[in-house]
């Protein structure tokens, strides 16, 4: 995936930004823009340890997040379109509500691009207002479908799962998908699961397995700077937390306090996955709440 001579220090880079995304915000701003193989037109710009699918056409460009808060991708995220096409920035999908994937986009306002996200995530833009994010000018309920020159682009929502305002981008021709946050390739959960709803995180992971797809582009690199996912990784994900909620939901049966739960549950299957000694305990508190408390 990475050519240049630096790719081990690239590698090295989105290896350590993974861990936390807060590292990654301050991570030297390296980026790096490649076609997804075996396809014409689709492409992850990554910047720090974020990452974002385009789809060029000759009738325009589809982007997605503008992966912008806390560092300067826009711009460059820009550029790097423009380097492969002159066609007009037609479109930006917000993959969900949270600022650090969708701040940034005024750039690709400013250039004329019709901003689409979930209802929900307009909604929680309108509430809190974000600065530097720009309030969407369409909205998907259950599914919208976009198709501009030869591509279609489905945006699907398949209910709560990281947030209540996730899209599923599948591209049926190329049976690839690209969907933020909630399916890490190699790693657990992120810290201690915010605005992650549980269980329909479960549900929603088992109407992901059931569409058709090959390849899972996700909003962050995994463990080695792997950029592309497959179904196993969502098959995966989908053991991990059985596997979770199940060991906790024992822990609390025996009534296991909190702290208690946190020290002693291990899941070793899982040790060499990303984020497993930092963020275990905090994703045993999530289920540990959905167990005990029902919430
Ligand atoms: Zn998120």
């Amino acid at each position: 995936m990475f050519k240049s001579s630096s790719a081990g220090l690239a590698v090295t880079l989105i290896a350590a930004a993974f861990v936390t995304t807060a590292q990654a915000q301050t991570a030297p701003p390296a980026y790096a823009t490649t076609k997804v193989e075996g396809t014409d037109n689709v492409y992850i710009f990554r910047y720090g340890g974020y990452q974002s699918m385009f789809v060029v056409t000759k009738a325009g460009v589809i982007a997605t997040d503008p992966i912008s808060r806390h560092q300067p991708a826009a711009k460059t995220y820009i550029e790097e379109i423009q380097k492969i096409t002159k066609a007009p920035i037609k479109y930006v999908i917000y993959s969900h509500s949270h600022f650090d994937h969708i701040a940034g986009g005024k750039p690709f306002k400013d250039l004329g691009a019709i901003f689409i996200a979930h209802r929900n995530a307009k909604d929680r833009i309108a509430e809190r207002k974000p600065e530097n994010v720009v309030i969407p000018d369409q909205v998907v309920d259950n599914k919208k479908v976009i198709m501009l020159g030869e591509t279609t682009l489905e945006l699907l929502y398949v209910g709560k799962n990281h947030s209540d305002s996730t899209l599923v981008m599948r591209l049926p021709k190329e049976k690839i998908i690209f969907t933020v946050d909630w399916i890490p390739l190699g790693a657990i959960q992120f810290r201690e699961m915010a605005d992650t709803y549980v269980p329909d995180i479960e549900e929603g992971l088992k109407k992901v397995i059931a569409m058709d797809w090959d390849r899972l582009i996700a909003g962050h690199p995994g463990p080695g700077g792997r950029q592309i996912g497959t179904k196993d990784d969502a098959r995966n994900q989908l053991a991990y937390l059985q596997d979770l909620s199940a060991a906790v939901k024992k822990a609390v049966e025996e009534g296991k306090s909190y702290a208690d739960a946190e020290k002693e549950i291990k899941l070793p299957k899982y040790e060499k996955w990303g984020g497993y000694e930092p963020f275990l305990q905090m994703n045993i508190e999530r289920y540990y709440d959905f167990h005990n408390r029902g919430i």
